[in-house]
């Protein structure tokens, strides 16, 4: 049986208890736009029943007609920005789902990705289920319609307890908002209150926009019921286990102005950046960042090696990130939409790039080009994580092994792949030591192989090839 792809990197949010719901979840999921930029959507309560808009694009296009919320009433929302791999990007995958069962209708948002979702979806359909979409969540849904007890929140808690890997979870229905949390607590997900009403978000910076208080982080295995009068109940109801937070968040994927897992963002890649000149130092003149996620480890880098900070690649923001064009020779296009040199401030410098990862390589490779193109002397690349060589089952949406340069390839391999004069990614101790937070056993599957939840490992093999085309000069 084929098993399935990580398809998930999404943001939800919610609020319970507010005039203006609909208008505070469209605001909420512009701040959590860079989780997903494929397509949204917004599920709202009016108390009787629910409404939905969601479609294919970036929160401003779908929700740019202000008619839209005339159409979301009520005082509880749910929403959902969602990106997923090519295959699955169609209009029914779009979230949050909504379904009428026998019980009356449900909806859900879903942040993250399950390692059993076909196991259980052959035992679904051999049991008559119909599924209408591709995604992991729908499933959640049928366990749900499943079970016969009266209790909504018993019939979620057994639900959950038969799937497997990361989730984050909002569930609306007429009268009730439900956030859940998985036992490893892989994925981020924060409580805030804005006057009387409750919010969830999955990173606080949705909070700071609307002007929310940040109550607390939702914990690793909580499930938090938004209750009528006005409170909230936490409930524990899976077994407890060590949580392994994903490391990856802060390296890449988080907004540096959230605090996610105790930790703020920015602060935690500055750290990096740190240990990273400690371990990588270089003769150089001047340190320049991938922007904008290699920004905050490039001043962290600057500091600590006192070689100035400048600017030196300027992003066109109107471009959306690179990684999610899906083929190859656009990505490579994209870089030179999205970046440009300052000439005038590279020529005849010893430069120091700083990014966060290096995925596929091909990014990296265009920069140094381009930096070296704009005139500079040497270009010594260093990555504020470890070699990224195992894909992630949990959420992050990192291509197959044989794509990720550093599984089969040499440190000096991909340097020269990459064109640069030298070459350092921070070590897994130094990651792990400037992130911190005393016992917390982060995930670090993506650059160890190590999944702490099973996850059977597809027959990858692993192709030098694949590069080596490249590093001979075709391109
Ligand atoms: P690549 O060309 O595949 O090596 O892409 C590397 C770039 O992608 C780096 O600048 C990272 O900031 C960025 N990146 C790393 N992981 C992801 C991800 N999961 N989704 C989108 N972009 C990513």
């Amino acid at each position: 049986m084929k098993l399935s792809r990580p398809q998930e990197e999404c943001g939800v949010f919610g609020i319970y208890n507010h005039s203006e719901a609909s208008n505070l979840t469209y605001l909420g999921l512009y701040a959590l736009q860079h989780r997903g930029q494929e397509s949204c959507g917004i599920v709202s309560s009016d108390g009787n029943s629910l409404h939905a808009h969601k479609r294919m694009g970036l929160v401003a296009d779908v929700f740019s007609n202000p008619d839209v919320f005339k159409k979301l009433p009520g005082k509880s929302a749910i929403g959902h920005v969602r990106y997923s791999t090519a295959g699955a990007s169609v209009e029914k995958n779009v979230q949050p789902i909504m379904v009428d069962y026998s019980r009356g209708s449900i909806a859900v948002a879903h942040n993250g990705n399950l390692v059993n979702a076909q196991l259980l979806k052959a035992e679904l359909e051999a049991y008559g289920s119909i599924f209408q979409t591709t995604m992991d969540t729908e499933i959640i849904i049928h366990l749900i319609a499943t079970y016969k007890t009266n209790s909504l929140v018993d019939r979620i808690v057994e639900a959950l307890k038969r799937v497997q890997g990361a989730y984050c979870l909002l569930f609306l229905t007429e009268t009730r908002m439900i956030a859940v949390r998985d036992p490893n607590g892989f994925r981020p997900l924060c409580l805030g209150k804005l006057g009387d009403a409750w919010v969830v978000a999955s990173e606080s910076c949705a909070l700071d926009l609307i002007e929310a208080d940040f109550i607390r982080e939702i914990e690793p295995g909580e499930m938090i019921v938004c209750t009528k009068d006005g409170g909230i109940k936490s409930l524990f109801p899976f077994k407890k286990i060590d949580p392994t937070p994903c490391i990856f968040e802060f390296v890449y994927f988080a907004r540096p102005d959230s605090t996610i897992f105790g930790r703020n963002v920015y602060l935690a890649r500055k750290e990096l950046g740190r240990q990273l000149a400690r371990e990588y130092p270089v003769d150089a003149d001047v340190v320049i960042a991938v922007p904008d996620s290699g920004v905050p480890a490039a001043m962290g880098y600057a500091e600590e090696s006192g070689i100035p900070f400048e600017l030196g690649l300027i992003r066109n923001h109107y471009v959306g990130r690179t990684f999610i064009e899906p083929a190859q020779s656009i990505r490579h296009f994209g870089v030179k939409i999205k970046l440009n040199p300052v000439r005038e401030l590279l020529k005849g410098k010893r430069v120091v790039v700083i990014d966060d990862s290096i995925v596929r390589g091909t990014t990296s490779r265009k920069i140094v080009k381009m930096v070296r193109n704009a005139g500079a002397k040497e270009v010594h690349l260093r990555i504020s994580s470890p070699p990224t060589s195992y894909p992630c089952y949990y959420g992050i949406d990192t291509p197959n092994r044989k794509e990720l340069i550093s599984s089969s390839h040499t440190i000096d391999e991909i340097c020269r792949y990459v064109t640069a004069d030298t070459l350092g990614y921070l070590s897994e101790e130094g990651l792990i030591s400037s992130i911190g937070h005393g016992n917390t056993h982060y995930c670090k599957a993506c650059f160890a192989g190590t999944y702490p939840v099973a996850f059977p490992k597809p027959a990858d093999t692993l192709q030098k090839g694949l590069f080596e085309e490249e590093m001979n000069g075709h391109e």
